[in-house]
């Protein structure tokens, strides 16, 4: 019995020993990114243009990249089975406002009512929430992210201007802005004011911008609009107007992220905020392992949650079945992660999941350990070991 009693107490040890290991060398490798990539991208597309549905999207699904689109409520409606299809294949769905209003500068912008120079607070605010109701009415999804329009993220004027990133902070876990000369550092961002910068129809130009994000290390978040198809569309320069972009540019750039997939990570904006988030709370610019109390919390309650569940369960059944259920549990959990997988979030949620395993786990051995020293326990007569 005391050989038995042993074997049940190394097996739970390379349970935890195992997930431990999987945790530690996951997150706190010292790696910035995700799989040991060296910069993060995001390729985002404003308002909802009829090209990337026809253009961009296929290209998308070429080179297997997801990205992120935000839309207006007004610019879905005539396609909607197609923005749902979109979500279905892994892209993000981002909110980029009810009525697009920028500064009355923009000449398309037309309508005073539409000028952020007349907008106030309340009515950005109440804005902001309907159309994120409204998109989810259409598209059954909660927008995250928010792109401002123009870029510009100010109300009012002169003395009464104020910014409208405090809203945007309030209501989504990110904001992008436009026409920005700059990356995002990781370790400093404001994830309510992210820098976007203009996908050029220049593929080398492009090229070089991401070249040179490479040697920073940074997340890149570029931006594109309408798409043209053919080449001879782009000869015809009064067709084109300054934000498009040909096919054959995005094939192009589409194509140079997949094959430096070992060094880019490409992925929604929200899935690259998501995991700077983590990061950020877990390794300190020296790659210091900091857990913060976050995290702490979580392990304190996985590891009492351990020591609960194990208690009951040593009255009550052998350490035999003891395991069966946890790896039933750990069965059911991964099938549970396949299945949000389909959302987009399982980088992110695998994180907690093996904290949470290896706090539990902590919290079964101290149980295991401490009946060992407790003969006199009333446990499942199986457990009983001398
Ligand atoms: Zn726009």
């Amino acid at each position: 019995m005391k050989k038995r009693k042993s074997i049940h107490y190394i097996v739970i040890v390379i349970y935890t020993a195992v997930f431990t290991m999987l945790f530690v060398t996951k997150n706190y490798a010292g790696n910035k990114w995700p799989h040991h990539e060296k910069m993060a991208i995001s390729l985002t597309f404003d308002d909802a243009d009829e090209t990337q549905l026809d253009i961009a999207v296929p290209i998308l699904k070429k080179y297997n990249l997801k990205a992120t689109f935000y839309v207006l409520p007004k610019t879905i409606m005539s396609r909607i089975a197609e923005w749902k299809k979109v979500i279905d294949e892994g892209h993000e769905i981002g909110n980029h406002s009810m009525r697009h209003p920028c500064s009355l500068n923009f000449t398309f912008v037309g309508d005073t009512e539409n000028a952020l120079e007349n907008y106030t607070i309340k009515k950005m605010s109440d804005e902001l929430v309907v159309s994120n109701i409204s998109i989810n009415n259409l598209l059954g999804i909660n927008p995250l992210s928010f792109a401002y329009p123009c870029g510009q993220n100010f109300i009012g004027r002169g003395k009464s201007v104020k910014s409208y990133v405090p809203l945007v902070a309030k209501y989504f876990l990110s904001g992008r802005n436009y026409h920005d000369e700059s990356d995002n550092d990781p370790n400093f961002c404001d994830f309510a004011q992210l820098n976007g910068r203009q996908i050029e129809d220049d593929f080398l130009e492009d090229k070089c911008l991401i070249d040179n994000c490479l040697k920073t290390g940074f997340y890149m978040v570029l931006v594109g609009h309408k798409l043209y198809n053919s080449s001879s569309e782009l000869k015809n320069k009064s067709n084109i107007e300054e934000l498009s972009i040909s096919a054959e540019t995005f094939d192009k750039l589409c194509q140079y992220l997949d094959e430096h997939k070992k060094d880019i990570w490409t992925s929604t904006v929200t899935n690259v905020v998501t995991y700077m988030n983590l990061q950020k709370g877990e390794c300190s610019k020296e790659h210091l392992i900091q857990i913060k109390s976050k995290h702490l919390e979580v392990m304190l309650s996985c590891i009492l949650a351990g020591i609960l569940f194990n208690t009951f369960l040593l009255r009550i059944i052998s350490f035999r079945n003891i395991m069966l259920i946890h790896i039933l549990c750990f069965i059911v959990l991964n099938l549970f992660l396949i299945w949000i997988s389909r959302f987009g979030y399982i980088e992110f949620f695998d994180v907690y999941l093996l904290l949470m395993m290896v706090a539990y786990s902590t919290g079964a051995l101290i149980v295991i350990y401490w009946m060992q020293n407790n003969h006199k326990m009333c446990i499942h007569p199986d457990n009983i070991n001398d």
